[in-house]
């Protein structure tokens, strides 16, 4: 270790800052700090009041409260091993009152908590119901007597109390109180950061420089509204997570606009085009049909690849969009191409596309894992011969032996089972094909912008004309007979219902709807033909329950989630959806979308079982809504970023302070001013400096790959 921690800069490792070390450096490196300037970046993710302290005596239960105290005792109840058990402690500060702590499995606080250790402890103040006294359950704590100090004792008792103080997320052993010294030794020892973010932009703004804005950031000056900060809306805040969605922004922008140069297919879209899907229509697309087409028209024309997500509510008419795209292409002597996530979806789009282009001429092959080897190199003969106008498929599509005579459109729908890796494959098969990608889960403009950073979007925000919105109810699962009743009474008018179970395990899920087929067949709808579809099924028992069910032979289909996306009934009226809670809720709304596709009234019913809080959240959103964009919002606050757009290959990048959800105001200024800055920059040179810092510093992070 080195005693470099005088002539310490923002590029400096973490681990030649005096106090860190090999080991602790290692740590730090699980939370991806290993720069100074990582460490600067790390954002408390709470701060506490500790100027003012309130006494025991003066809490009141109900209360989050700081309570800074000395330990009197403490014993670990029941199991003697370690981890197992009730860990108590009873602390006494300068009030005498009792404050009664408990953590259970708390086995690892024995060697912590020693005798004489003085401790600052946050959480909810309740009343223990035997011993009347006051009492905190699992809270936060932290060891002021420590011995992960300097010894300095004086500077210790400024840091860590008689201010606002920053707490931050541990990492290994390295406590939030390490992190503090830490952070503090790094700003007493740095130069003053320069700010690199465009002058006119920070006065107009308003905003704190840089330097001032990290120092606050970590250590708010005595007064600060603590409201404030902990909603990471101080002026510091508020510039730093401005300052990380600006320069994100800038880097998006830049990469798409190099995407943008790149050669690609220029579609000629002359009359005799337009007259040829005039033709295909089966009926008058909406306006937003109208002007999605017309973007995705644009595109097309212009001799660069075509990147654009296409954004609509389940019903919204995407796949119409699609296909006037793909008579583009096909015009213009190309082939096109249509990826499917599931077998049913892709055979659903096999059959839309038939019925469509019959008329034109247009031949279209199906290309799933369940074609023979025979039938898959004819089909894959037919497509690199030229025979085969559009393709479309599963998987199997995209396989390495696939090829294409001359690949112009590549569509892809329901993005979001489909990860990065897998729409670059695709447009592997050919040179810059144009690419549309369509997704039935709409999130909010920007954030979509961000997320899909290299694709343009268009969003279909209206819905075919006669459409009534879909009666959506809750049921429990004790009053179901009801709800048989009243698929009867639809039955007899001449619709036609769903009945789905949830997947879990298909193989359990599969029981159960083989199970409830029987039962609905034979005991609740003896007269009524029911069918049974289910992911275990063959590919050609699943086109044939389809079939029947989509021409009517079959009144009720029992089926598996194997329907959730895509499948097109119109005289559908009823989804009957079972044990609903156990389904997320982007997952409802796209089974609720399979009906309401017709002009009859459609419903549809939530049956549940016991219900907990979050569930219970879920069903009540559906009942109330049916706007799609809506409920991805829901969902999106419900489970989070991270889950909501499943793993790294959504391309959410890393960000250090914002918040892609608590910050989307700021994200939706920032990527205004960024593509202002961007498109026209004050000077050359700034736009230069700007790349250049973009590179040096935010690419690692980003994945910004060819920036500049
Ligand atoms: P999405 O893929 O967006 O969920 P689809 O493309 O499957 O929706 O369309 C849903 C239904 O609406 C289909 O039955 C389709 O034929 C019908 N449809 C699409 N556009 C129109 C329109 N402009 N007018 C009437 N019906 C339409
Ligand atoms: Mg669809």
């Amino acid at each position: 270790m080195q005693p470099r921690s005088s002539r310490l800069d923002t590029s400096t490792p973490l681990k030649y800052v005096k106090g860190v070390g090999p080991a602790r450096a290692e740590m730090l490196e699980t939370k991806g700090l290993v720069t100074v300037e990582d460490l600067l970046a790390y954002a408390p993710f709470r701060y506490e009041d500790r100027t003012n302290i309130k006494t025991i005596a003066q809490l009141a239960p109900g209360e989050m409260a700081t309570v800074v105290a000395d330990l009197q005792s403490a014993h670990l109840r029941g199991f003697r091993r370690r981890n197992i058990g009730l860990f108590e402690a009873i602390f006494k500060d300068a009030s005498k009152e009792r404050l009664l702590t408990k953590w259970f499995h708390g086995g690892y606080l024995v060697d912590r908590f020693l005798p004489g250790v003085r401790a600052a402890l946050y959480g909810k103040i309740e009343l223990d119901n035997y011993t009347g006294d006051l009492l905190m359950m699992h809270p936060e704590f932290e060891i002021l007597t420590s011995d992960d100090s300097d010894g300095d004792a004086a500077l210790d008792a400024s840091l860590h109390t008689g201010r606002i103080v920053p707490v931050y997320e541990a990492a290994g052993k390295v406590t939030t109180r390490a992190f503090r010294s830490l952070v503090h030794r790094v700003l007493e020892s740095i130069a003053p950061l320069e700010d690199d973010l465009p002058a006119a932009l920070r006065e107009r703004l308003k905003l704190p420089d840089r330097w001032t804005a990290i120092r606050s950031l970590h250590f708010p000056s005595p007064g600060t509204d603590l409201r404030l900060l902990n909603n990471y809306r101080t002026p510091a805040q508020w510039r730093l997570i401005f300052e990380e969605f600006f320069w994100l922004e800038c880097g998006l922008s830049l990469k798409r606009a190099k995407a943008r140069l790149q050669p690609g297919i220029s579609f000629e879209l002359n009359e005799r085009v337009r007259e040829k899907i005039k033709a295909m229509l089966p009926f008058k697309p909406t306006g937003a049909q109208k002007r999605v087409l017309g973007e995705i028209a644009e595109d097309m024309k212009a001799p660069h690849p075509m990147s654009r997500l296409l954004q609509g509510d389940v019903g919204s008419g995407k796949t119409l969009v699609a296909a006037e795209a793909a008579v583009i292409a096909i015009e213009n002597g190309y082939q096109a191409a249509v990826l499917a996530p599931t077998e049913i979806l892709a055979s659903q789009h096999y059959f839309y596309f038939k019925n469509l282009f019959q008329k034109m001429g247009y031949v279209p092959a199906l290309l799933t894992g369940s074609n023979t080897p025979r039938e898959k190199s004819q089909l894959k003969k037919l497509l690199a011969q030229g025979f085969v106008h559009i393709g479309i498929g599963t998987h199997a599509l995209i396989e390495e032996d696939v090829e294409w005579k001359k690949l112009g459109l590549a569509i892809v729908d329901e993005q979001h089972r489909f990860g990065v890796m897998q729409r670059l494959r695709l447009v592997s098969k050919a040179k810059h094909p144009d690419v549309l990608v369509m997704t039935a889960t709409p999130i909010p403009r920007t954030l979509a912008l961000t997320i899909y950073g290299d694709l343009d979007i268009s969003i279909i925000d209206e819905l075919p004309p006669g459409r009534q919105p879909i009666e959506t109810r809750n049921v429990t699962d004790d009053h179901v007979e009801s709800v048989y009743s009243f698929m009867k009474q639809q039955i007899a008018q001449g619709r036609q219902a769903y009945v789905v179970y949830p997947v879990i395990e298909e193989s359990e899920a599969m029981k159960a709807a083989q199970q409830m087929y029987q039962h609905l067949s034979q005991k609740v709808f003896p007269d009524i033909r029911v069918g049974l579809l289910h992911g275990k099924l063959k590919a050609d028992e699943k086109e044939t329950a389809m079939d029947q069910f989509r021409r009517g032979d079959v009144k009720i289909l029992v089926s598996t989630t194997v329907i959730e996306v895509g499948v097109d009934v119109p005289n559908a009226t009823v989804m009957v959806i079972e044990q609903a809670e156990r389904f997320g809720l982007a997952q409802l709304h796209q089974l609720r979308g399979r009906v309401g596709r017709g002009a009859e009234q459609s419903h549809c019913i939530l049956v549940t079982g016991k219900l907990g809080d979050s569930a219970r959240e879920r069903i009540r959103t559906l009942v109330d809504s049916s706007d799609g964009f809506y409920i991805a919002e829901m969902d999106l606050k419900l489970r989070g970023p991270g889950e909501f757009f499943g793993t790294k290959q959504s391309g959410l990048p890393a960000l250090r302070i914002a918040n892609i959800i608590r910050d989307q105001d700021i994200l939706e200024l920032a990527r205004g001013e960024a593509q202002a800055f961007i498109t026209n920059p004050p000077t050359p040179e700034e736009l230069r400096r700007a790349v250049t810092y973009l590179r040096e510093h935010w690419q690692r992070r980003y994945g910004l790959v060819q920036v500049g």
